[in-house]
């Protein structure tokens, strides 16, 4: 990727800058694997990034959304995407949320218990709709990731547990304003070892013969997002497998006919696009570290202080050649978690030089907080 220096040097840093090109090429990517597959659906996760320009582009390009908040279906709305195409899943739907869901018709409720399946059962009646439903299933899958983004192991907060099925279904059944239509998986983030989602595979296909012998009929599988991406090397892996990826449910889910699975990338989708640039404030130089001081700070990317994620750091500014040092990078924020990274290798680096975050598209900015009082980052894309 390149970077306008010339331009970011008229501009208030920090900010974000994303690469269109390369969002560009990444949906491309997704659609030369799922068009031909006329029963794939996928549905980019809004909550990795929220930003208006980037919803439009994404939205036009067909995808579905997939929603977590009432706020997140009304910005899918804005942007474009089709109402139709809009899955909503959250433990904790408020009836304002479930409302306000009804009102733009989505195409499904993903339920992750039974107490939301009579409240959205009662919201819906009272409105004269019928929700259609999914439930979201603990697969009690160990997505190999990190423990604040595991999501489908049995002490989990989220969804409905294996054995708890059948009888959510049936309740389902006996209600008058919802419609049992799917099935739904979400396992984890940033899953790399796609073993995973053969073993999310192997348990869905599990329960589907279960259903089969229940007679209950299932018209779609969801089976969530996940999937991850190169953060060392984005210059070299700018687009994920999506082909590895798409063909392992080909080949592992046994789906029945006429069935639709449907997918809720957002990392995948957008993390390489977008970069944090930031500049150098102050060099200081400690007894036994050096220190880049940025004008960035958790405040607009918190991945490292909350996850301890790593985002591949360039000066902008620095010749290629350049002779290295040794830094650790920090944030302004009067927080000691404010670190990008200890013992970063970086040019020998200067008062005023760019510093890029890279991989930052996907839950950076649309995580940024004005903690400290500080202003929430600007957004520049792309010729
Ligand atoms: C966060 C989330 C996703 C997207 O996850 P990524 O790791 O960004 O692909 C998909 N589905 C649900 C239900 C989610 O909560």
């Amino acid at each position: 990727m390149t970077f306008p220096t010339t331009i970011f040097s008229k501009l208030d840093t920090p900010f974000y800058y994303y690469d269109l090109d390369i969002l560009n090429q990444t949906l491309k990517a997704i659609h030369a694997e799922t068009d031909h597959r006329k029963n794939f659906h996928v549905h980019y996760a809004i909550k990795a990034n929220a930003n208006p320009g980037i919803l439009e582009i994404i939205a036009q390009s067909g995808l579905g959304a997939d929603c977590v908040s009432g706020g997140e279906i009304e910005a899918a709305d804005m942007a474009g995407f089709d109402g139709q195409k809009i899955v909503y899943a959250g433990v904790g739907k408020s009836d304002k949320e479930i409302r306000i869901a009804l009102e733009k018709g989505i195409f499904c409720f993903n339920v992750e218990s039974l107490p939301e399946l009579e409240v959205i059962n009662e919201i819906a009646h009272e409105m004269g709709k019928k929700a259609h439903v999914a439930f979201r299933i603990n697969p009690n899958v160990d997505a190999h990731t990190h423990a604040k983004i595991t999501t489908g192991l049995n002490e989990n907060k989220f969804g409905i547990a294996m054995e708890d099925m059948i009888p959510a279904i049936r309740k389902a059944e006996s209600l008058d304003a919802v419609e049992y239509t799917g099935l739904h998986f979400h396992i984890g983030s940033q899953i790399l070892d796609l073993s995973v989602y053969v073993a999310l595979c192997d348990r869905i296909n599990e329960l589907q013969d279960i259903l089969d012998k229940e007679g209950i009929q299932t018209a779609n599988i969801n089976v969530g997002g996940g999937l991850g991406i190169d953060y060392d090397n984005p210059d070299g892996n700018p687009i994920p497998n999506f082909k590895e990826y798409f063909e392992l449910f080909e080949e592992h889910l046994k789906l029945r006919e006429g069935q639709q699975l449907h997918f809720e990338l957002g990392r995948s989708v957008v993390a390489q696009c977008g970069s944090l640039i930031a500049r150098t404030l102050y060099v200081k130089e400690g007894h036994t570290k050096k220190f880049v001081i940025v004008d960035a700070g958790f405040t607009e990317l918190v991945r490292p202080a909350m996850y301890g994620s790593h985002h591949f750091t360039q000066n902008l500014s620095a010749a290629n050649d350049a002779p290295k040092d040794k830094y650790d990078v920090v944030g302004p924020i009067c927080e000691s978690s404010d670190v990008f990274s200890t013992d970063e290798v970086l040019p020998i680096t200067h008062r005023g030089d760019f510093i890029a975050f890279r991989s930052a598209g996907a839950y950076g900015e649309v995580m940024a907080s004005t903690y400290n009082c500080r202003q929430l980052p600007e957004a520049y894309f792309s010729e």
